[in-house]
C-alpha cells in the first residue's frame, strides 16, 4: 500500500505517482509508523507526567493535613 504525502489519498504498490497533485507516492508502512509510535510515546510520557504531578499533588495535601 502506498499514499500520496500531499493530500493522503491511497494508492495500490502499483502506483508510482498521484493522479490528483502528481507528487510521489510513499510506502505506508515506512512512513506512517514511525509516527504512530511517536503518538503512542508521547501520550504514554503525558500519561506519566499527569500521574507524577497527581501524586506531587497528593503527597501536598497529606503534608498539609498532617501539618494542621
Ligand atoms: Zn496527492
Amino acid at each position: 500500500m502506498k499514499y500520496c504525502p500531499v493530500c493522503k489519498t491511497d494508492y495500490s504498490d502499483k502506483a508510482e505517482f498521484c493522479k490528483k497533485c502528481e507528487a510521489l507516492l510513499l510506502a505506508k508502512t515506512a512512513e506512517k509508523e514511525p509516527a504512530k509510535t511517536d503518538f503512542k510515546r508521547l501520550f504514554r510520557l503525558c500519561l506519566y507526567t499527569g500521574a507524577f504531578i497527581v501524586f506531587i499533588m497528593l503527597l501536598y495535601y497529606l503534608i498539609v493535613l498532617i501539618i494542621k
